[in-house]
């Protein structure tokens, strides 16, 4: 892996990062300036009238390159796949309570680090970094399916977090990254009327059939859905918690829903 510059080069970590948080002329991730300023000036390939993308403005070639974007996923649960226009075994033998999954990266270093960063130390500058990415997926997304006449969600639901859990770490992180993706895509956010009812245990302690008997009504619904909604997520790992509040929402109204997250986990 010859990397010129960039997170193998400058041997990174999140210290590092977080010095260089606020250097805006610099990447983000390693703080060179040469690359980002070589990106700033490469012109988008495909469409050499449209202004380079967003991601380029914040991170350099050499770190974006060794970003772990999800690639090649089945389009409803997410997980690596061969076949890009059907479902994965899995999602054929079993369909999921959901439509289509989009994840900007796979739950891998050092999106992990900045994940947890964001959630448990309050980092929230990393926010936009990764939803830039997420942005940048759902939009490919929707170029991929354009001839079939995508229509956008009509509603954003982030996973609701339980109160007090809510009040405790200051913020819901599923909620920021909506309002961000709100903020961009012009779709209104749900409000108090999706509510997780009772405090769960933290899922990465559980196994997968733990994980939904520790989900079972643990959401409410008050409010009639749309047909087209969006649940927002940080990261998806089994699937267990995206599952348990599409399948609510069908029962209150939706028909076609989406997941989009940060990341998504390949194996438990
Ligand atoms: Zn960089
Ligand atoms: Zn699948």
């Amino acid at each position: 892996m010859g990397s010129q510059g960039g997170l193998l080069k400058t041997n990174f970590n999140l210290f590092s990062l977080m010095s260089f948080m606020g250097l805006s002329s610099d990447c983000l991730l390693c703080g060179c300036s040469v690359h980002f300023n070589q990106s700033l000036q490469r012109p988008n390939e495909k469409h050499p009238n449209k202004s380079a993308s967003v991601l380029n403005k914040k991170i350099c070639d050499s770190c974006h390159a060794h970003l772990p974007e999800s690639k090649q996923t089945c389009f409803v649960c997410g997980l690596p796949s061969t076949t890009k226009s059907i479902p994965c075994g899995a999602c054929l033998k079993n369909s999921p309570p959901y439509d289509k999954t989009i994840s900007a990266f796979h739950y891998q270093q050092p999106i992990s680090d900045f994940i947890t960063q964001y959630k448990y130390a309050g980092k929230l500058e990393l926010l936009p970094i990764m939803t830039d990415y997420l942005i940048n997926a759902i939009e490919k997304s929707l170029k991929l399916e354009h001839s079939i006449k995508t229509q956008m969600p009509e509603l954003l639901i982030p996973i609701p977090l339980h109160f007090k859990k809510r009040n405790k770490r200051g913020f819901n992180q599923s909620r920021l990254i909506a309002n961000v993706l709100s903020k961009h895509f012009g779709i209104p956010v749900s409000g108090n009327d999706i509510t997780r009812t009772r405090q769960t245990l933290t899922q990465a302690s559980l196994d997968v059939t733990q994980r939904k008997k520790n989900l079972k009504n643990a959401f409410e619904i008050k409010e009639t859905l749309p047909e087209r909604v969006a649940i927002i997520d940080d990261i998806v790992t089994t699937g267990a918690t995206v599952s348990e509040l599409a399948a609510l929402a069908l029962e209150h109204g939706a028909k076609h829903i989406e997941i989009w997250s940060l990341a998504r986990a390949y194996s438990i």
